[in-house]
């Protein structure tokens, strides 16, 4: 026989099915056993004698019986197949199961998170796990169909790569071939979606991995996240704020089935979100309501901003344009020129950021040098991007919603941790698998690497 799934049983009263699953509760009344079965699809009530009794919770099993409607006062409104349950008449046990770390059928925000973390196929049994990576997956379909049909394509770029600079720091990864020479993981596609926009992908998008060493916050994980990136040629940003805005209507009223507070998007300034808000991300919300979305643009940010050491650093990065008539500053006032960046605000959340771009390789090593950078840096880091840049350059655009931040406005979660599978602890560790670890003598030795023995302080 084949499997039916818990969720089918409704249309299936009267008929014998064969149902596979984990126990998810048990209730022994002596004669009388039930048995709430789970699957992927939801789950359904088992009633039978002795032969459910030796289960236990989580035990994976597979149950023969017959699909009969329940008497009207034992309906269960409350679950989908509440209204049958299935008479076992037979019951093999594929797996037992061990007494769980900890309970799944709560919401487990009280649960140590490292517990969590170092159980996570186990944490993601719970309800409300399984639902935020479904609608992840839903999301990212959805920006995938959305985008595809405005003819855009998925183009993937290396993660081996060279740095790139979004500022935070680099991961690195030693190469074998050359000793002594690192890759790094990108910080971002940035360049290559620029050098695509050269080979006349006019309109590239990819779901991308990004990698950035810098500390974990609620909103931030460590070490590694997933963005939207886009990118467009002969375009402007009123058509990057256009096209993003329809996508998230889209996703927000179709896939989340929520409202957005407003539409258009509300538009400010940076100066004015500053002086509205006190940031340059902010909650439009009256009060707090998990079914509204609420995004908004900022745009006209300054080309750069100050470090906490005084140094000038870009507001976004370093391939932002400045606005045309604020060019002749550059040379007088940088600090006060403006740019064309352009962030996406959704709950007070930053959850995208874009610019149009340099595309005039003199005006791209002003800013480099404006940034601190000496023509042999320049040379070095940025030279096939200036080089590309003389074959014949669209003018180009585009921005970088990132997918777990704009999840965990999306899903009313406290932590992106909430809508990824296996995230990094605050402490950088990847607990299930417990990295990072200490490798093999050998391996240093081939990669040219001798690690320095830490200080005693
Ligand atoms: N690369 C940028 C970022 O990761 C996004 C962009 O400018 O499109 O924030």
């Amino acid at each position: 026989m084949e499997r039916t799934l818990t969720a089918e049983t409704t249309e299936k009263v009267g008929k014998e099915v064969k149902l596979a699953g984990w126990v998810d509760t048990k209730r022994d009344h002596g004669k009388m056993v039930f048995v709430d079965l789970r699957d992927r699809g939801g789950m359904v009530q088992v009633v039978g004698g002795s032969e459910l009794s030796s289960l236990r919770p989580e035990d994976v099993v597979e149950i023969d019986g017959k699909v009969s409607e329940r008497p009207e006062k034992l309906v269960n409104s409350k679950i989908p197949t509440g209204k049958v349950e299935v008479k076992a008449s037979k019951v093999k046990v594929l797996a037992k199961a061990k007494d769980l770390p900890f309970p799944i059928d709560d919401e487990g925000n009280d649960i140590e998170e490292s517990l969590r973390l170092k159980y996570r196929y186990l944490d993601l049994r719970r309800p409300r796990l399984q639902r935020n990576l479904k609608v992840r997956h839903q999301v990212i379909q959805k920006i995938r169909d959305f985008l595809s049909a405005q003819d855009f394509i998925e183009v993937e770029t290396p993660t081996l790569s060279k740095a790139t600079p979004e500022g935070a720091r680099d991961f690195l990864v030693p190469s074998r071939l050359q000793p002594g020479e690192f890759y790094a993981l990108p910080q971002s596609p940035q360049q290559y979606k620029q050098l695509l926009q050269v080979a006349g992908i006019e309109r590239y998008f990819q779901i991308v991995r990004c990698f950035r060493d810098e500390d974990p916050r609620a909103d931030r994980a460590y070490g590694e996240f997933t963005q939207l990136d886009l990118e467009m040629s002969f375009t402007t940003q009123e058509e990057i704020l256009e096209l993003t805005e329809e996508l998230f209507i889209e996703v927000t009223e179709k896939v989340l089935k929520k409202k957005v507070f407003q539409k258009p998007f509300p538009r400010f300034t940076h100066e004015e979100a500053m002086k509205k808000f006190g940031a340059d991300k902010f909650d439009l919300r009256e009060k707090e309501d998990k079914d509204v979305l609420a995004f908004a643009w900022v745009v006209d940010f300054p080309l750069f901003e100050k470090t906490k050491d005084r140094k000038i650093a870009p507001s976004h990065h370093p391939f932002t344009a400045p606005k045309d008539k604020d060019i002749p500053l550059l040379d007088k006032d940088p600090m006060k020129a403006k740019s064309w960046q352009h962030d996406l605000v959704c709950n007070g959340l930053e959850v995208g950021g874009g610019s149009m771009r340099i595309t005039d390789p003199d005006l791209q090593k002003k800013i480099f040098k404006i940034l601190g950078h000496s023509q042999q840096e320049i040379e070095e880091k940025f030279r096939h991007l200036l080089e590309a840049f003389k074959y014949g350059v669209p003018p180009h655009g585009g921005i970088a919603p990132g997918i777990d931040r704009f999840l965990m406005a999306a899903l009313g979660e406290s932590s992106v941790r909430e809508t990824v599978a296996f995230p990094a602890s605050a402490s950088g560790q990847v607990s299930v698998m417990d990295a990072p670890s200490k490798v093999a003598p050998e391996l240093l030795r081939e990669l040219g690497i001798e690690v320095a023995k830490k200080k005693k302080s």
